[in-house]
């Protein structure tokens, strides 16, 4: 059992992976060790190219080391072929005799009969094999395979990120000039992300600070190991960034800057710097040109995990320059400053804010929704507008966001900041003079309504307790897998899960699983691309295409919720069938951690979300079905009326109050009630107090928001009055324009909020 403790711990990979000098010796080093711990004669990592579709040995204990580079196979082809085909592991007592086994001649394989090849996947991405190998009649045991599956499942992410260094193809392409606009000092964007920030201009384009570097003259002078000391420097200072990520956000840092590091390591990046070091090239061009070979290659592909690495190889390589010629102070300081930047991935949102950025202007529009709400889980001031302009502002030039209404002015003059302040001032009043907010939120004739915390990052927990939430109505469990490099593990998912639900002590958390796709972007999993993503392989149905990923998430979810009052709902469910097999697989992961005797809450509640209208007419026969329904308005609105949420081009066709949605929203609530089943809803609506009474007017008592917006939604609930509030619901169903619900509502008064 010992071994296997060891083997779960991602700490001895990590170490490992830190302290190697190259992906090979880190690879090596891996088959050591796992060869050291699992008592094996042979140790052995396969890679695996997708392009080719072929296996490469790259790293073995035990078998003869002139194989390593030299044995292929293809997928499908021999034991180790078939596992990553098939994705699960092979475990053969007697290998020669087994009709899939393929014999390599001369990498003295005979004697090793007992054999396991555990693939190493991604999801549903084949990455490699490692093999174990022993002699006959020490078969492997099912410990051992528990211990060779941590193992691959930490690699997966490593040799994931190594594999663009493996498989690159030089092909160099143009990147178009940059546009230079008017300057301008008031600018009206679109709110990401609530706030006011007031601090000097960061801008923030590795492109341009890259290709100023490129046209800079260096003077010679510096040598082979003056490139040393600014490679350990950048991987020191990369080392301490990765850990005041994890500080600040334990359950979405990963390993952020895992290819940063890979890329430090690879002897084919630097060994060719060193060489035109040795030939008389100033060092800095020297790391230029190799990274510029790297990133014109990258730019090459369309695809958007290399568009990512592009930008890291800029990064890196204006880190190491900077480290040359003692300009570190320059590199990447978000401190106290509001970031103007055309494009950001959510690994640059976490490492602004572990530095405490004020704000971000993100000038063009390319943004998700989650990466909205991500700036909104971390706090940070977020407005988006469609002035390339900014980009060519400079550094410290003063700005000053009120991302409440998605304003940004440049330069501003004293009266607007003194303006500001004022506000501000008057708004800290207010809120302490409130104090906390009242455990249970009452209309005024006494109805309790529950009003719960959407969760996206662990973060949100100390808020949501702050502000007496009843529970989570909505954990959005995408996040972590939105913004790290992989998949994480059922461990991982398990560790994050059970610090929610203890951090909510005894209160209901509802787990919604997984739902990606549409603009919900993992960039490591490369799926086919998809014409009309939004309406394509998402959500659930991209849990029960790939249920290895779904039964992790399920499993992490039934043992983090032990002695926990937790629920499971399924996102985008179009008809009972879906319902029905997404719920199959909750219990078929029960069971199974029954018979392994796996501490874990046998019968959570399960219930679904209602984003799609076909839920509409069916709502009868979902609610025989489910425990409870939690309608997704965001999703239900944009697929009722057929518009993008994420278009701004099209953002005034996007009606809450549209008569259809109304009636659809009472069609749900009616029905639910008819089999008793709970409903709250969870999406914007909710924490929009035009809409409030109207819900409750139909029969919700249960409302999930943002945990900042429970002190605005309590208030809102303490001004209604039940009857007046039903009188208010069955007024707007009867009507057919929206333009006179708006009016009912009062929803233009609010706009903007
Ligand atoms: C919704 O669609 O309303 C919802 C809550 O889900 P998300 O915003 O995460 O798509
Ligand atoms: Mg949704």
């Amino acid at each position: 059992m010992g071994h296997i403790q060891l083997l779960c711990d991602i700490a001895e990979l990590n170490h490992l992976f830190h302290d190697s000098i190259s992906v090979e010796s880190f690879m090596q080093e891996t088959v050591e060790m796992a060869a050291r711990h699992l008592d094996a004669d042979v140790c052995s990592i396969y890679t695996y190219d997708d392009a080719d579709r072929l296996l490469m040995l790259r790293a073995t204990r035990g078998l003869s080391i002139h194989a390593i580079g030299d044995v292929c196979m293809r997928l499908g082809e021999g034991l180790t072929g078939k596992a990553l085909e098939a994705r699960r592991c092979m475990r053969v007592e007697h290998a020669s005799e087994h009709p899939q086994y393929k014999y390599f001649a001369g990498i003295n394989e005979e004697p090793f009969e007992s054999f396991m090849a555990v693939p190493i996947v991604r999801g549903v991405t084949r990455i490699g094999v490692l093999v174990l190998q022993r002699r006959a009649q020490r078969p492997f045991t099912d410990e051992d395979e528990l211990a060779c599956k941590a193992v691959a499942s930490q690699l997966a992410n490593i040799i994931e990120n190594a594999r663009f260094l493996m498989t690159r193809d030089l092909t160099p392409t143009c990147k178009p000039p940059a546009t230079i606009g008017p300057e301008l000092r008031f600018i009206k964007g679109k709110t990401a992300s609530a706030g006011f920030a007031h601090a000097a201009a960061r801008v923030v384009d590795t492109h341009r600070r890259f290709g100023d570097l490129l046209q800079t003259a260096f003077e010679p002078g510096l040598s082979v190991m003056d490139l040393d000391a600014a490679l350990a420097a950048t991987a020191e200072q990369l080392q301490q960034l990765q850990e005041q990520v994890e500080e600040k956000l334990s359950d979405a840092a990963s390993l952020i800057f895992a290819s940063h590091l890979l890329i430090l390591k690879d002897k084919k990046f630097i060994g060719p710097m060193k060489q035109l070091i040795a030939e008389g090239i100033p060092a800095p061009r020297a790391v230029l040109k190799i990274a510029k070979e790297y990133i014109d290659a990258f730019a090459a592909t369309a695809d958007e995990y290399f568009r990512e690495k592009v930008q890291d190889v800029e990064d890196l390589a204006v880190r190491i320059v900077g480290n040359l010629i003692g300009h570190v102070e320059e590199l990447a300081d978000y401190h106290d400053c509001i970031v103007v930047a055309r494009e950001l991935f959510p690994s640059d949102l976490l490492r602004m804010s572990s530095e405490n950025v004020r704000g971000i202007v993100l000038v063009s529009g390319g943004v998700t929704s989650h990466l909205s709400i991500l700036a909104r889980s971390l706090q940070i001031p977020m407005v988006i507008t469609n002035q390339p302009a900014l980009m060519d502002m400079g550094d410290n030039a003063e700005i000053l966001i009120d991302a409440d209404a998605g304003n940004v002015y440049v330069d501003p003059t004293p009266e607007i900041v003194s303006r500001f302040e004022e506000r501000n001032r008057a708004q800290a009043a207010v809120r302490a003079s409130k104090g906390g907010v009242k455990p249970r939120t009452l209309t005024r004739d006494g109805t309790e309504i529950r009003l719960m915390a959407n969760i996206n990052l662990l973060s949100d927990i100390a808020v949501a307790q702050e502000a007496n939430c009843s529970g989570v109505g909505l954990y959005r469990t995408e996040f972590p897998f939105i913004i790290r490099n992989d998949f994480p593990s059922e461990q991982e998912q398990y560790v994050s899960y059970r610090r929610l639900v203890e951090g909510m002590a005894g209160k209901p958390v509802t787990f919604r699983t997984l739902d990606i796709g549409g603009d919900k972007v993992l960039s490591y999993y490369q799926n086919a691309r998809e014409q009309n993503p939004g309406m394509g392989m998402r959500s659930i149905r991209f849990s029960l295409e790939n249920k290895d990923v779904f039964t992790k998430q399920i499993r992490a979810i039934l043992r983090a919720g032990a002695g926990a009052d937790i629920r499971i709902m399924f996102p985008m469910i179009s008809s009972v069938e879906d319902f029905g097999q997404a719920r199959a697989v909750v219990h078929e992961c029960a069971e199974r951690l029954a018979a392994c005797g796996v501490e874990h809450n046998p019968a959570p509640q399960i219930g679904m979300m209602v984003e799609l209208p076909s839920v509409v007419s069916l709502i009868d026969a979902f609610a025989t079905e489910v425990d409870f329904f939690s309608i997704g308005t965001n999703d239900f609105i944009q697929f009722m009326l057929g518009v993008d949420r994420t278009n701004e081009k099209v953002e005034r066709f996007y009606i809450p109050h549209h008569p259809a949605v109304l009636r659809g929203i009472a069609g749900i609530v009616a029905g639910a009630a008819r089999r008793d089943k709970e409903v709250s809803i969870c999406g914007d609506m909710a924490q929009q107090p035009a809409y409030v009474p109207f819900l409750i007017g139909l029969g919700v008592r249960t409302l999930s928001m943002e945990a900042a917006k429970i002190p605005l939604i309590q208030q809102t609930v303490e001004q209604i009055e039940l009857s007046q509030a039903e009188a208010l619901a069955a007024d707007v169903v009867q009507q057919t324009s929206a333009e006179t619900i708006g009016r009912l509502l009062g929803v233009d008064r609010q706009k903007g909020i």
